[in-house]
């Protein structure tokens, strides 16, 4: 599937939607995005190609800065609507997209099931934002609650984490799916892959496994999985447009 993530100070649509144009190559059956709008969540998704989701939200007026987008290839749940990324808390605070599989969901959904958390996708990538909603309960923390997150998880991973508890920042973790970071002077990117987000910078930064990565308008700042700081190395890409 495709990934896209911005945190910028300017309208975060354009990015996320043809960021999403460039990876539909790695899966469509279904496609939507998560923006930030003042203090709640604006999620639009729509199964089939991009271009329905694009048609869904022709007539809206998306304001937010901050958001994230997904185009997906189902392993676990059929191609729908309700399966579609991204997904939600209960409290419609956190929203999430997921590319790769979390092999031990079964096992994760049933502790949250017993805890009061309400399901409504059959995917594995659901979990994963409960259990998010779980962690920041106890730690009252979004980094801490991702760092808690990705040593109960298994598979493979890359995440996109918006919240209306942080709303400048996108919360990104990965393991074994490619995720890629671009920054510019005021904004921040994150794709599956290059292609995505050389029209918009050609500065990057190559996540590694476990390693941690905040974006914060035109500020990433990375950390190893216990939350150490780490100093990454930027490439830039020497491509002509
Ligand atoms: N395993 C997840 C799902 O089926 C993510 C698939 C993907 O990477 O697109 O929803």
């Amino acid at each position: 599937c495709g990934i896209t993530a911005i945190s910028a100070n300017k309208e975060a649509l354009p990015f996320l939607l043809q960021g999403l144009e460039k990876l539909e190559y790695r899966g469509y059956d279904s496609a939507g995005i998560t923006t930030i709008e003042g203090n709640h969540l604006f999620t639009k998704k729509a199964k089939g190609r991009l271009q329905n989701l694009k048609d869904l939200l022709k007539d809206e007026n998306v304001l937010g800065h901050v958001g994230i987008g997904h185009t997906r290839w189902a392993t676990h749940g059929i191609p729908s609507n309700l399966n579609s990324h991204p997904h939600t808390n209960n409290d419609e605070t956190i929203s999430l997209v997921h590319n790769g599989i979390i092999e031990n969901y079964r096992e994760l959904k049933e502790i949250l099931i017993l805890q009061g958390y309400q399901f409504h996708s059959e995917t594995d990538s659901e979990v994963v934002v409960h259990m998010m909603d779980y962690y920041y309960k106890k730690e009252k923390n979004l980094q801490k609650a991702l760092e808690r997150v990705i040593t109960r998880i298994e598979g493979s991973y890359a995440l996109c984490i918006v919240s209306t508890i942080e709303p400048d920042k996108v919360f990104i973790a990965k393991k074994d799916s490619p995720l890629v970071i671009g920054k510019t002077a005021d904004a921040s990117v994150a794709a599956s892959d290059i292609p995505a987000i050389l029209d918009y910078t050609k500065d990057v930064y190559f996540l590694e496994d476990y390693e941690i990565a905040i974006l914060n308008k035109g500020n990433v700042s990375f950390f190893d999985q216990y939350g150490n700081p780490i100093e990454k190395e930027i490439t830039t890409i020497p491509y002509d447009n």
